[in-house]
């Protein structure tokens, strides 16, 4: 999927109004007092903000919060992304009480060139994740423009992410255009040798980024739980390990077609296993097959890190999706951060996709020294599994 899609730059926005659709998804403080307690989503959304803005336009943004399903939850209320993106913007960011109510329509009409507002969550609306098109029609009819960034939100053919399109001319923000600019850029014309490292815990649930990166990669690594099922497809003994029976014979399967396509498929060759799955629990390195009774791998051991560090030295663009271990734990993080350090030390286009990689990276300290950290993580790995996005496919092509 390689997508060339019209940005905020290319259509005129000067004094138009503008249906924003951001993912101000933010994590909140679980005791309802209204505290982000971390603000990523909002500062990245800024640039795209602040250009409509300085274009004169007037922008009514909206997004999704939790799973509200349809009713009014007031804890998922966007009250508190309005105030903290005030204050980024040390500008006003007028609040509606509703999405699509009476004040939601009130507040859009009212809006000047160069102001700022904020719908109520989506998904307070029981159209908007079934994409209904009377609430897109509706979002549709404030504006005269809309404009997505929010990639994390592009794998869902909501109201707001892609229903919205069949009634406004539809254009990406600079977030987007980023990650179609460098993952599809990966994934269609890659800078080579394309390395892919695949870990995470289950095989189940990266069987179509295996199969989808099998066809471009030139090297796949494979490390995290799911490599416990390809040892255990090999006769090998994995004792508690994370295993999926379900999956021996795909695994197997991928061994075989990337031998026939010359894909390079490295997997583990010791692992680092505990007596428990506990921060503190007892450890080995043994062998990958030999684990023993009652002990389970929690992270590659150190010869296959010298294995898979080497791999990824001269390559020319590397993804990642899917921690080495149980990075959780910080002594069974050393797979991770190991394989975060030689990605650092390369001068290959590094990219990372997948919610728990991108957070394994930030919390190592590696975040800044790579080329690209995917902002949405379900979004990235199904752009990975080659799969078509609803709320790209619906913006105007160039
Ligand atoms: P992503 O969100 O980046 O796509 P996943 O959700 O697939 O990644 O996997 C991340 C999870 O996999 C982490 O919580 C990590 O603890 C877990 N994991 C990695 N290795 C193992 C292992 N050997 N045993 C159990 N869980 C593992
Ligand atoms: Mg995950």
């Amino acid at each position: 999927m390689n997508y060339n899609k019209k940005t905020v730059r290319d259509i005129d926005v000067k004094g138009k109004k503008v249906l924003l659709r951001c993912d101000f998804n933010v994590p909140m403080a679980k005791d309802g007092s209204g505290v982000i307690t971390d603000d990523k989503r909002i500062r990245a959304a800024l640039p795209t903000i602040q250009y409509l803005l300085d274009q004169n336009a007037a922008v009514i943004a909206c997004s999704h919060m939790g799973k509200p399903k349809g009713e009014v939850v007031p804890s998922l209320s966007l009250k508190p992304v309005a105030k903290r993106l005030s204050e980024l913007l040390g500008k006003e960011v007028i609040m509606a009480d509703d999405v699509v109510g009476p004040d939601a329509k009130a507040k859009a009409a009212a809006l000047k060139p160069g102001q700022i507002m904020l719908l109520e969550n989506t998904r307070f609306e029981k159209g908007e994740t079934k994409n209904d098109p009377e609430l897109a029609k509706a979002m549709a009819s404030m504006a005269d423009v809309y404009v997505s960034d929010a990639f994390g939100a592009v794998h869902r053919a909501h109201a707001s992410t892609a229903g919205v399109a069949d009634y406004l001319p539809a254009v990406s923000g600079f977030l987007i255009q980023k990650e179609l600019e460098i993952i599809g850029g990966a994934l269609a014309s890659p800078k080579r040798p394309l390395v892919a490292i695949l870990g995470g815990s289950k095989v189940s649930s990266k069987i179509g980024v295996i199969n989808n990166l099998l066809e471009i990669a030139d090297t796949i690594i494979i490390g995290g739980g799911m490599a416990y099922t390809f040892s255990a497809a090999q006769g090998g003994k994995v004792g508690d390990s994370l295993l999926e029976a379900d999956w021996m014979d795909y695994s197997k399967e991928m061994v075989e077609k990337a031998a026939a396509k010359g894909v390079k498929l490295l997997l583990p060759v010791d692992t680092v296993c505990a007596d428990a799955f506990a921060p503190d629990a007892k450890s080995q390195v043994v062998k990958a097959g030999e684990i023993p009774d009652g002990w389970q791998g929690l992270d590659i051991g150190p010869e296959t890190v010298k294995l898979y560090c080497d791999a990824v030295k001269d390559a020319g663009t590397v993804i990642w999706n899917g921690p080495m271990g149980v990075f959780e734990f910080p002594a069974f993080a050393k797979g991770t951060e190991a394989v975060a350090k030689a990605l650092s030390e390369t001068s290959a286009i590094t990219i990372i996709g997948g919610g728990d990689s991108a957070a394994a990276v930030q919390q190592l300290g590696y975040a800044e020294k790579m080329t690209h950290i995917s902002t949405g993580g379900g979004a990235s790995l199904e752009f990975m599994e080659g799969k078509e996005l609803p709320g790209v496919a619906c913006l105007l092509d160039k």
